[in-house]
């Protein structure tokens, strides 16, 4: 396994509405340390320089300075060329902060989750993958639910999204989250006890 700085690092990616964070709750209940991509992307227009950078290519989301949230995901979610270019601003610097978080707990194992892994190209810096599975109609139903989406909208999140059935590569761990919530923790715990014994 590759060692970074002594730690093990696995990264759980998927679609949207797959399951990622649902499996790091359950993994944070069994003990495990955590973090989340996601959660570091909310926080991410705090950093000056991303802000800067963002509005020097979105200067319409931004009223003195402010970000207009809701007016940046309109923009980028209905022109794949404005998300890539978004998503090239704010991923570096999620991983970057990621990174040094993980690495100051100095924990021996870490799981991250990471929305777009294999878009950008982040994979190799990660011990090991997990990657989530979840059927395309469940996907929309539960993130239309949960964001407030209407079909239309989860449609074209989803289809920005590439297929992740035919990126995983061999060496990486496919989990099919395609049952109810109590047989997700079990084949989680399943994982974690896998790995568990493999690192000793
Ligand atoms: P996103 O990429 O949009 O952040 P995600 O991959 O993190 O999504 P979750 O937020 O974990 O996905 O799951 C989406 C929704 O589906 C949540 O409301 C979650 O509770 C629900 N869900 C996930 N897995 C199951 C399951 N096996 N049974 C029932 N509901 C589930």
């Amino acid at each position: 396994m590759k060692q970074n700085n002594g730690q093990i690092y696995v990264a759980v990616t998927g679609g949207i509405g797959s399951g990622k964070t649902t499996i790091l709750h359950m993994l944070a209940n069994e003990g495990c340390f955590t973090l989340s991509a996601d959660e570091e992307g909310r926080r991410i227009y705090d950093d000056p320089a991303v802000r800067k950078e963002a509005e020097k290519y979105f200067p319409d989301c931004f009223a003195a300075g402010v970000l207009d949230r809701k007016k940046l995901a309109q923009t980028v979610f209905s022109d794949p060329e404005k998300l890539r270019i978004l998503n090239g601003i704010t991923h570096p610097a999620i991983m970057h902060k990621l990174f040094a978080k993980a690495r100051a707990s100095g924990e021996k194992l870490v799981f991250f989750e990471v929305p777009l892994l294999f878009e950008g190209g982040y994979e190799t810096l990660f011990d090991r993958v997990i990657v989530v599975m979840r059927e395309e109609g469940e996907r929309l139903r539960a993130v239309g639910a949960r964001d407030g989406l209407s079909g239309e909208e989860a449609a074209a999140r989803i289809k920005n999204q590439a297929d992740y059935a035919k990126i995983a590569k061999s060496g990486h761990t496919i989990l099919y989250n395609e049952g109810d919530l109590a047989a997700l923790k079990e084949k989680v715990s399943g994982v974690l006890h896998e790995l568990l014994a493999q690192i000793g």
